[in-house]
């Protein structure tokens, strides 16, 4: 597949996954919105299938979107209004930050913590590399 067809994807209707490569799928958040809450009722699936621990994430969206908010079973609830739209943006973000291996492109990649640094350690190449 290459970049157009990843286009031309993108383009026909509503989206399935965020992002697909091969056998990779991370599932389109799925939103409620009540009140001046968003609650993104997938949360847990779209963690799994990033292989990050859902803090991580949780921590990273709540960051992006400038809001705070809690998490159970599960489900991330945020304060404010957000469309599926823009927490999908930001977990494509993620995904291309953190997930995928910048050197070969797959996301068999695990995160490394030492002291302040996170690098991310890829399984598929072996490329390590620090990241923010
Ligand atoms: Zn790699």
């Amino acid at each position: 597949m290459d970049y157009d067809d990843l286009l031309n994807r993108g383009k026909s209707g509503l989206p399935e996954n965020v992002e697909t490569r091969g056998r990779f799928e991370v599932p389109a958040a799925r939103v409620l919105q009540q009140g001046k809450k968003t609650t993104v009722i997938n949360f847990g699936d779209i963690c799994d299938s990033l292989n990050r621990e859902q803090d991580t994430v949780a921590k990273y969206l709540l960051r992006e979107l400038g809001t705070a908010g809690s998490r159970r079973e599960g489900r991330l609830t945020l304060n404010g209004a957000f469309t599926a739209d823009s927490v999908n943006a930001v977990i494509k973000k993620y995904v291309e930050s953190y997930v995928m291996c910048r050197e070969c492109h797959l996301p068999d990649t695990k995160l490394q913590k030492e002291g302040r640094r996170t690098f991310i350690r890829c399984e598929a190449c072996g490329a390590r590399y620090g990241v923010d």
